[in-house]
């Protein structure tokens, strides 16, 4: 094991006691699954995670996604090639795409997400949905082994603030005004290739999570009650996991407290 691996597996060890206390504090009996983000970091560090067990990776920009991903499927590739006729090869992880997305790049991300975050409006409900029927397409004619419909979540905009009151932060962050979720969420179940799994949110910066949180738990309570199979909840970072996790997360998207600080946030 080199250093850095030797570190990542420190850190995750210390992120799962911190996950397992802030469920016990809750009362819940059920763990959050563990999204670690990679943005920024090197396709090298995806590798590491994946041999120590991680399965679920997110990433926020497409043009870097799609390199890294590329990359981690070739090296797992290879390493399969190598291993062939025995022993458990590395896994290739799952990518989970969490950041604002422009509809031109659906068409990327279809060929390397399992999950998409970030789906805020119709119009990119829509080129999802025809970017992952060619894609499904593309996969029988040209023999590629078939995939399942792209899982959705509908991020929400949880900041209450005016758009000038706002701190710059995270990606502009973005995500549907609440009263717009239920009309998505009936877009998402309606459209060809996709899944509605539930909902998605950042933390409005500057402001106690706490409450925020309780606001997307009743969305979501909301739009189970129309789909009941979209009880995701996607919330909770490397700052605030532990009120996520009492609001009902299902799934955590951590990034700095695994994988140190980033060399500029996104
Ligand atoms: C970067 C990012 C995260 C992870 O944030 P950390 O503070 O590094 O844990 C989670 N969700 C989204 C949408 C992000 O962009």
């Amino acid at each position: 094991m080199d250093e850095r691996t030797v570190d990542l597996e420190r850190r995750l060890g210390q992120l799962r006691g911190r996950i397992d206390r802030a469920v016990a504090a809750a009362g819940r009996d059920d763990t959050p699954a563990l999204i670690v983000v990679t943005k920024f970091h090197p396709a090298a560090d995806v590798l590491r995670l994946t041999a120590l067990g991680v399965r679920d990776v997110g990433e926020n920009r497409d043009q870097e996604a799609r390199a890294t991903a590329a990359e981690v499927t070739e090296s797992t590739r290879a390493a399969e090639a190598a291993e062939a006729g025995g022993g458990t090869g590395p896994v290739a992880p799952e990518w989970h795409f969490i950041g604002q997305l422009q509809s031109n790049k659906a068409k990327y991300v279809v060929r390397y997400a399992s999950v998409v975050h970030s789906v805020d409006r119709g119009s990119l409900v829509d080129a999802l949905s025809s970017a992952m029927t060619r894609e499904q397409d593309r996969r029988q004619r040209t023999g590629i082994p078939a995939r399942g419909d792209l899982d959705c979540l509908i991020q929400v905009d949880l900041d209450e603030r005016a758009a000038p009151d706002r701190p710059q932060g995270i990606g502009a962050r973005g995500g549907a005004a609440p009263e717009d979720v239920l009309d998505l969420a009936e877009r998402i179940d309606a459209a060809e290739g996709l899944t509605l799994r539930g909902l998605m949110a950042v933390a409005p910066l500057g402001l106690d999570p706490a409450p925020a949180f309780a606001r997307l738990r009743e969305l979501s309570a909301a739009v189970v009650h129309r789909h009941p199979e979209a009880t995701w909840i996607s919330a909770g970072m490397s700052q605030d996991l532990e009120q996520a996790i009492a609001a009902g997360a299902t799934h955590l998207r951590i990034g700095t407290d695994v994988l140190g600080p980033r060399p500029e946030v996104g």
